[in-house]
């Protein structure tokens, strides 16, 4: 389900005419994601210029967006997200030529004419996610965290050392996801 979008577009091509693509898409279609998101808080918003860069190089940048809510992995509730992903592709024929690209551009292998315009999208999307989601400490409704944060009324408690930094336990996977 597309508004206003097309659902397969030809990116070659429309880099050459200079298309800019903005609308909506629903997140129904892609099932990758909502394999991980409990519920959409919007659709998802994108807002893609497909141009021709310096020597002829293709690119799409801009953005893409959508709220979500997914499940807080430690206390197990809901909880709310924005996903915002700025986008900076460049076409390349096959994986020989993906490995040239500039550190800048991510490279997107098209290989013939048409493209899927929501997995695009998705594959945008899914690379914003946290490879973990974790409430912020105090928002938290784990077991371990109330016990953290609420056992004398009236008193401010200092967080214990011991327990681990939600953010460094996040750095931590997302590093050795990249590996
Ligand atoms: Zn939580």
């Amino acid at each position: 389900m597309t508004t206003g979008l097309p659902e397969l577009i030809d990116p070659k091509g429309f880099c050459e005419q200079g298309r800019v693509l903005s609308g909506t898409l629903s997140m129904k279609q892609m099932a990758r994601l909502q394999a991980v998101v409990l519920e959409p808080l919007t659709d998802v918003e994108v807002d893609l210029q497909f141009s021709l860069e310096g020597q002829g190089l293709r690119v799409i940048t801009g953005q893409v967006g959508a709220s979500i809510i997914v499940e807080c992995q430690r206390c197990l509730s809901p909880m709310e997200m924005r996903l915002d992903c700025f986008v900076g592709l460049q076409l390349v024929a096959d994986e020989e030529a993906a490995d040239l690209v500039d550190d800048e551009w991510d490279p997107l292998i098209v290989s013939g004419d048409g493209v899927s315009l929501t997995e695009l999208v998705e594959d945008e999307l899914l690379v914003e996610l946290p490879a973990v989601n974790l409430h912020d400490v105090g928002e938290c409704q784990s077991p371990s965290s109330n016990a953290l944060n609420g056992p004398v009324a009236g008193e401010s408690i200092e967080p214990s050392l011991d327990k681990p930094n939600p953010f460094e336990v996040l750095a931590a996977l997302k590093k050795s996801a990249d590996e």
